[in-house]
């Protein structure tokens, strides 16, 4: 559902996590693999995506206390601010047919797709690139 985002728009559902129920783990765990996905386009923001990740891992009904939520609640807006500074960029998907389906995978700024070896298009070149 987060797919479609623009870097400003996820921006401002991560920063909208702090009005989250801290019961609720579903959104987080969507918005810790829709930021996932803008790592492999932009590596500058895997730092402030895994420590949001790491954060929201504490919130688990076993664990989660007071603290464990400010955390969530700081590394949201952390990784917020990381991505608000790519105003409104979008993520491209991989369109190439595999064996399952289309590919899907976020392209990298540049270069070819990390899904490669599975088009059922790839030549050998760009299966050993
Ligand atoms: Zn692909």
């Amino acid at each position: 559902m987060y797919k479609e985002y623009t870097a400003t728009e996820l921006a401002g559902e991560l920063s909208g996590v702090r009005h989250l129920s801290p019961e609720l783990t579903g959104p987080l765990a969507m918005l810790d693999e829709a930021s996932l996905g803008w790592t492999m386009r932009y590596p500058q923001l895997a730092e402030a995506q895994q420590a949001f990740a790491q954060a929201r891992g504490q919130q688990w009904p076993r664990t989660r206390t007071e603290q464990t939520w400010e955390q969530v609640v700081a590394c949201a807006d952390n990784l917020a601010s990381a991505l608000r500074e790519l105003g409104d960029s979008s993520l491209d998907f991989c369109d190439q047919p595999t064996a399952w389906g289309t590919c899907d995978r976020v392209l990298p700024e540049h270069g070819v797709c990390r899904g490669v070896r599975n088009h059922v298009t790839a030549t050998a070149a760009e299966v050993s690139a």
